[in-house]
């Protein structure tokens, strides 16, 4: 591929002409920073759940998950800090009127980092920088805007209002079901809590698509352990785990790597964070994965505000204490658009351009898809109408009998298929070879080679080569 911009164009096109991903609210002029996951971008990510469910739940012991909900008791976010340090430094041109995050304007154009010094980014805003959109210095005070949605409960009364929070993080809603956990679930620490779900920042958002949104899904682990264990080499191994999925998800091991938070930046609850960076075509290095130590700080806190001790008893040693916690955090959409990114390639065969989605096996949206050769010949179609009957009952399969053989491949190879499956007129007895009766071809995705298979062996052999 030339250009990696042309990258990120070619896969916001593909995705909408072939109903992965559109523009939120297309009909009414589009909505910023929203999408819709259409048909197989739904099964796409419902795929990554599946996978990321199974290694990090299922085959682990002591994994155990919940899904709780989003609008929570507002102390949860007291309790957390977020409600006083989830802040944007913002900042307003008063001659255009546009808002800008303020530290951006100041590390683009004075290469500092100023992160909560408002009256240090004031000053250098006055001195240097000009506003990007009309070019004036005209800037109002930079001031602290939280970044969580805030939202009203109708009371009963009809005349109170009570504010409420979209969750900011999925993490809250699992901190305060510990003990509910830990009671029901007899958890040895060390154990882990695994959480998918949605979460919402009401901040400035800059494009590419859906690499950062306002309403995103997250796939979380709040992994606690006992405050005198080595942390570091836990840490460590879910780190690894956390490569491992990357890799899954079709990434190049050269486009992954490590990135450790300076001390001094921090997010406030945390000792120690180091991002999995994924080599996005915009801006290079960009956050894919996170880890952090939390410590104790979130049990803590909300055994403050809620007067409920958040405490684990160790049955052998009697010992009683509040674990720390290591929490890997997985962005689903990020996830998604690096398995987009990974999958697509460009394939010039015979002078034309194939485009074919290379999606890891198990992520494909479609598994199988099935064709009658011709779509005027019934018997053609009713044998194949029977295969993908049977075979649906047991792959994600798709139906296809529009056009020529030629261009239901095309559009499965985009769709990221990896088996095309053929009635012809041997399949039915009506071909010149009577050995080929109940056999059909199946077409693979990336070598394009063809195999003969026998009808009735066609699900086992789909069970093997899928896995
Ligand atoms: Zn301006």
């Amino acid at each position: 591929m030339s250009n990696e911009n042309d990258l990120m164009e070619k896969i916001v096109s593909l995705c909408k002409r072939r109903g992965f991903i559109f523009p939120g609210s297309e009909i009414y002029g589009g909505f910023a920073n929203s999408y819709t996951y259409g048909p197989y971008g739904v099964g796409l990510k419902n795929n990554i759940k599946s996978l990321w469910w199974k290694k990090f739940v299922q085959d682990r012991e002591n994994v155990v998950g919940m899904d709780g909900p989003i609008i929570l008791h507002p102390k949860v976010w007291e309790a957390s800090g977020h409600a006083t340090n989830f802040n944007d430094a913002l900042v307003d041109c008063k001659n255009c009127k546009k808002r800008f995050r303020a530290d951006h304007l100041v590390e683009d154009v004075a290469g500092v980092d100023l992160e909560g010094n408002l009256d240090e980014m004031k000053k250098i805003l006055d001195e240097k920088v000009k506003c990007p959109a009309c070019g004036k210095r005209d800037w109002t005070d930079v001031r602290n805007f939280n970044m969580m949605f805030k939202t009203k409960l109708n009371s009963t009364d009809g005349v109170t209002e009570e504010v409420a929070y979209l969750r900011p993080e999925t993490a809250g809603a699992i901190f305060i079901e510990f003990k509910n956990i830990v009671d029901s679930m007899r958890v040895k620490v060390p154990f882990g809590i695994a959480q998918i779900g949605k979460a919402f920042r009401n901040e400035i958002v800059a494009g590419n698509f859906i690499f950062r949104l306002r309403e995103f899904e997250q796939m979380e682990i709040e992994y606690f352990i006992s405050p005198g264990v080595d942390w570091e080499s836990v840490f460590e191994t879910w780190l690894q785990a956390q490569e491992e999925f990357a890799l899954e998800l079709g990434a190049q091991k050269s486009k992954l790597r490590r990135y450790e938070h300076p001390k001094e930046k921090l997010s406030f609850y945390s000792k120690k964070t180091v991002d999995i960076e994924y080599e996005f075509p915009f801006g290079g290095f960009k956050e894919l994965f996170g880890l952090a130590n939390r410590t104790d700080y979130d049990l803590s806190n909300h055994t403050k505000h809620s007067g409920q001790k958040l405490e684990y008893r160790d049955t052998e040693s009697g010992e009683v204490y509040v674990p720390h916690v290591i929490e890997p955090t997985f962005g689903l959409d990020r996830s998604m658009l690096v398995s987009l990114l990974a999958a697509y390639t460009e394939e010039d065969i015979e002078g034309d351009t194939r485009i074919v989605m290379k999606f890891p096996k198990k992520l494909a949206p479609v598994k199988v898809a099935v064709f009658p050769l011709l779509k005027n010949k019934p018997q053609l179609v009713e044998k194949a109408r029977g295969i993908y009957d049977e075979l649906r009952k047991q792959f994600a399969c798709e139906f296809d009998d529009n056009g020529n053989v030629g261009k239901r491949y095309r559009r499965q190879d985009e769709i990221g298929t990896p088996y095309c499956v053929t009635i012809d007129f041997d399949t039915v007895g009506m071909g010149e070879d009577a050995a080929l009766t109940d056999t059909v071809t199946i077409r693979d995705r990336d070598s394009m080679k063809q195999e003969r298979i026998k009808v009735a062996e066609l699900a086992n052999w789909f069970v093997s080569h899928l896995d």
